[in-house]
C-alpha cells in the first residue's frame, strides 16, 4: 500500500460535528461494546441512589416534580444502547418511589437523551420500549417492556448550554466527561513544547502536552458545570460519571492509559515504520481524552462555586473488556481492538481513512492477543464519581 499523505486531517472545528461513539448494531458498536460501561455503572448505582435522595421533591414554586409539571431527568452523553434507557428507568423508578413513600401522586416524567449531533439517535429511538398508554405507572414500571415517561432527544455538545434554565430536575453522565471539547492548540503546533510528537495519547508524554490537556479538561468542565448552573433546578442534583486516575501525575493515565497508550500507539508506529504513513500524520493524531484526578476535578467545582459536592470519589471500576474466555488470547485481542474502535474509530477513520484503519486495527488486535494476560492484568478502569447540588 503507499503512503497516503493526504487523507482528510480532522480539524479540532469539526471534532464537535464527527464524533460519536460507532454507531449501529455491528461487532464493534458501541451498542455491543458497552457492556463494560453497564457493569460499572451497576457498582456504582448505591451512588446515583443517594444523589437521587438529595432532590427535593414538591415543593411548589416550580419545585422537582409534582401537581401539573413533569419530573425531567437528561442523561448527558448518552450514545447509543441500552445503558442510557436503564439508567433512566433506575432514576425514574427511584423517584416514583419516593413519591409514594410520600403518599403523594408521581408526577409525569420526561426525559431528554442528548450527545453529539452524529450520535445514531435513530438506533437508541429504536430500543425504547413502547411508551404506556391508559396504563398506570404503577403498572408500567412493573412491566419491563413499557416505558413510563415521555423522551426527546438532544443534539448538542455538553460544553454549551443545551436546555432552558431552571428546566432539568437530574442531570446524569455516565463515562463522557472524559471526552476532551478539542485537542488543545499546542498540542498540535510542531513549534510548541506541548507538540505531542512520536504520540497519541498524553499517556508517557511530555509533561507540556500533559499539562494542555490538564488545562483543557479544566476549561471544558467549567463550561460544563456553568451550563448546567443555568438548566438545573434549584431543587436538583447531578450525578457524574467519568474515567479517572488515581496518580497525580498527568501523564499517568490508568486504564485509559493502557487503552490509547500501549498496543494503540504502537499500532501507529507499525503503519509508520511500514511506510503506511508519516510521522508527522501519526503526531497529529491525538486522542481527546484526559483521565482527571479527583484533585483535578474538585478544584474546577470550587472555582465555579454553584455546587456543593454531595460526593466525590476515585472509584474502581475493574476491567473495560467483558470475556467469555479469559484464558482465550485471540478473544482479548479481538475485545481489545473492537473497544478501542468503538469509542475512537470514528476519530481514526477520518484521520487516515477507513483502509489505514482497518489496518491499524488489525495490528492492535494483533499485538493485544499477543500480549493478552499482561493486558488483562493491567487494564483496568478506575472513574471519577460525583454527586452535586445546589449551594443555599
Ligand atoms: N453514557 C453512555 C455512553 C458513554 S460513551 C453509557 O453509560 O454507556 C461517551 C459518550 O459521550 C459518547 O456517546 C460521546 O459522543 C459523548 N460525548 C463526548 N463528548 C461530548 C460532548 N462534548 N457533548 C455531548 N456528548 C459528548
Amino acid at each position: 500500500m503507499a503512503p497516503m499523505e493526504e487523507n482528510v486531517v480532522v480539524s479540532n472545528l469539526e471534532l464537535e460535528k464527527l464524533f460519536s461513539m460507532k454507531g449501529g448494531k455491528g461487532e464493534a458498536s458501541y451498542a455491543n461494546n458497552s457492556q463494560a460501561q453497564a457493569i460499572h455503572a451497576k457498582s456504582m448505582i448505591h451512588f446515583l441512589r443517594e444523589t437521587l435522595d438529595k432532590v427535593k421533591l414538591g415543593g411548589g414554586g416550580g419545585g422537582g416534580g409534582g401537581g401539573d409539571k413533569a419530573f425531567v431527568v437528561a442523561d448527558l452523553g448518552c450514545s447509543c444502547g441500552s445503558n442510557t434507557i436503564n439508567v433512566v428507568n433506575v432514576i425514574i423508578n427511584h423517584i416514583n418511589k419516593r413519591y409514594e413513600a410520600l403518599g403523594c401522586n408521581p408526577p409525569e416524567f420526561s426525559a431528554y437523551f442528548s450527545d453529539l449531533p452524529s450520535n445514531d439517535f435513530n438506533t437508541l429511538f429504536q430500543l425504547l420500549p413502547p411508551l404506556a398508554n391508559g396504563v398506570s405507572m404503577e403498572e408500567c414500571l412493573a412491566a419491563d417492556n413499557q416505558r413510563s415517561y415521555f423522551v426527546a432527544g438532544v443534539p448538542g455538545s455538553f460544553y454549551r448550554r443545551l436546555f432552558p434554565a431552571r428546566s432539568v430536575d437530574v442531570f446524569h453522565s455516565a463515562f463522557s466527561l472524559h471526552w476532551l471539547s478539542k485537542i488543545p492548540e499546542s498540542v498540535l503546533d510542531k513549534k510548541s513544547i506541548a507538540y505531542n510528537k512520536g504520540k497519541v495519547f498524553i499517556h508517557g508524554a511530555n509533561e507540556s502536552t500533559a499539562n494542555a490537556y490538564k488545562r483543557q479538561f479544566k476549561t471544558d468542565l467549567a463550561s460544563f458545570l456553568s451550563a448546567r448552573s443555568v438548566e438545573m433546578k434549584r431543587e436538583g442534583s447531578m450525578f457524574l460519571v467519568c474515567l479517572g486516575r488515581t496518580s497525580v501525575d498527568p501523564t499517568e493515565q490508568g486504564g485509559a492509559g493502557v487503552l490509547f497508550g500501549t498496543h494503540f500507539q504502537d499500532a501507529w508506529d507499525d503503519l509508520v515504520q511500514e511506510g503506511l504513513i508519516s510521522s508527522t500524520k501519526r503526531d497529529n493524531f491525538n486522542i481527546p481524552v484526559y483521565a482527571p484526578s479527583m484533585q483535578d476535578f474538585k478544584e474546577v467545582v470550587e472555582a465555579n462555586g454553584s455546587f456543593v459536592i454531595n460526593k466525590l470519589e476515585v472509584f474502581k471500576g475493574g476491567s473495560p473488556l467483558v470475556l467469555n474466555k479469559p484464558d482465550d488470547a485471540n478473544e482479548v485481542g479481538r475485545a481489545l481492538a473492537n473497544s478501542c474502535r468503538t469509542v475512537c474509530g470514528v476519530l481514526v477513520d477520518a484521520h487516515i481513512g477507513d483502509n489505514l484503519s482497518e489496518e491499524l486495527f488489525l495490528r492492535v488486535e494483533r499485538r493485544a492477543t499477543n500480549r493478552a494476560k499482561e493486558l488483562l492484568e493491567k487494564l483496568q478502569f478506575f472513574h471519577i464519581v460525583a454527586s452535586l447540588s445546589f449551594s443555599q
